[in-house]
């Protein structure tokens, strides 16, 4: 018969987990004061005090960033209009490539609100109904690669119609400098039409648990594809397992941990949920996918703050974190800022490209 020992079982690691994730939520608040702040003085026409340009603000401009990556990957240059933002991209990247999407559950605080809005949804589901909802099979499994078709979009705009060179005109552009003020100016003026976009994703969060993140988030794509080349692993011995699905209930990605040996799924978050709950001893565990040393839970935060920290201090270090614009600049740009549009399809694109060349050719 096999045997239940609940005695030595590593301490849960959730606290730590929520710890973090609140962490990275004061920090969005304090960017988001930080830059309020730099906005009264653009407000001002540069009459009021000067206040720095948070460049951590650079975290919500994923697209730019993307295309910095890319710009890095061709000229082997950083670009100096974000180059925060691309530190903090290459970080995501970094602590996905060895923990899986952890992002998403330790760090992202859009993955917080999400996870918050899950259990409270939870909640009055039990109570109600006795159970969690479920998205439907035949629903979930299309609903899924709706976030990959956004992904997919953005890779084949920016790596197969841009030229090098219209990617630099792209991060060169007024538009890209002064992109954080207009996603600023989005929010505090926001629309009808974004605000009832917005409410209905938080009433749908709360019935389906991550439905932004499970369904919606390209960011989450590319980390779920990123979490696949991942060396660890949540692995589960098929000896001393006792089949209480417990795991599998706690698992918020309803990954089915009981009949597996090896997690090996784009929406495993590394959030340890599953671990946590197991009780026998040496049965659910983080592993490294060829090894059998199992990896200490208490290491993960450590790794997943290590890693990230690490190379952002190589941009903060190596003088790319502050952009190089000046404020006078920015009041310039600021003064136009309405007429700065969008990139919003394909033709726009073309534009680009045939702007850079034509630029190109008359220097
Ligand atoms: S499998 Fe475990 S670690 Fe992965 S999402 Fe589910 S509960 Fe979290
Ligand atoms: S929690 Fe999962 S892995 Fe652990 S004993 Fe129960 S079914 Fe097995």
């Amino acid at each position: 018969m096999k045997k239940i020992i609940n005695k030595n079982l590593e301490k849960p690691i959730q606290k730590y987990r929520l710890y973090i994730q609140l962490f990275f939520v004061a920090i969005v608040l304090w960017i988001g004061v930080e830059f309020y702040l730099f906005t009264t003085f653009l407000e001002s026409g540069g009459i009021s005090k000067f206040y720095e340009r948070p460049p951590g603000v650079e975290a919500f401009l994923p697209i730019s960033s993307l295309m910095s990556m890319y710009y890095f990957l061709v000229s082997g240059e950083i670009h100096s209009a974000h180059p925060a933002g691309l530190f903090i991209f290459i970080a995501i990247l970094g602590i996905s490539f060895v923990f899986g999407k952890s992002f998403c559950s330790w760090v992202c605080p859009i993955g917080f609100i999400s996870e918050s809005l899950g259990d409270f949804g939870e909640k009055i589901q039990k109570k109600l109904f006795k159970k969690r909802i479920k998205m439907p099979k035949l629903l979930d499994y299309p609903l899924r690669s709706l976030k990959y078709l956004l992904l997919g979009f953005f890779v084949y705009s920016i790596f197969f119609t841009m030229t090098t060179v219209a990617l630099k005109h792209f991060l060169d552009s007024s538009y890209n400098i002064i992109s954080d003020v207009k996603m600023y100016y989005f929010f505090v003026n926001i629309s009808r039409f974004a605000l009832i976009v917005i409410a209905a994703l938080f009433v749908l969060s709360i019935v389906f648990r991550n439905f932004w993140c499970r369904y919606l988030c390209p960011y989450g794509a590319l980390l779920g594809f990123f979490s696949l080349l991942s060396p660890l692993k949540i692995k589960r011995n098929k000896e001393s397992c006792i089949d209480c699905n417990l795991c599998a209930k706690a698992c918020p990605s309803f990954i089915k941990v009981d009949k597996v040996s090896t997690v090996f799924s784009d929406e495993c978050s590394t959030c340890m949920s599953c671990v946590d709950v197991c009780p026998v001893e040496n049965t659910l565990e983080l592993k490294p996918v060829l090894g059998k040393n199992r990896f200490p839970k208490k290491w993960i935060a450590a790794g997943i703050l290590g890693i990230y920290f690490l190379i952002l201090s190589v941009g903060i270090f190596s003088g790319n974190w502050q952009n190089k614009v000046s404020k006078e600049e920015y009041l310039e740009l600021y003064k136009d800022i309405n007429s700065i549009g969008h990139i919003r399809s394909s033709n726009d694109i073309d534009r680009l490209n045939q702007e850079a060349l034509k630029s190109n050719q008359e220097k």
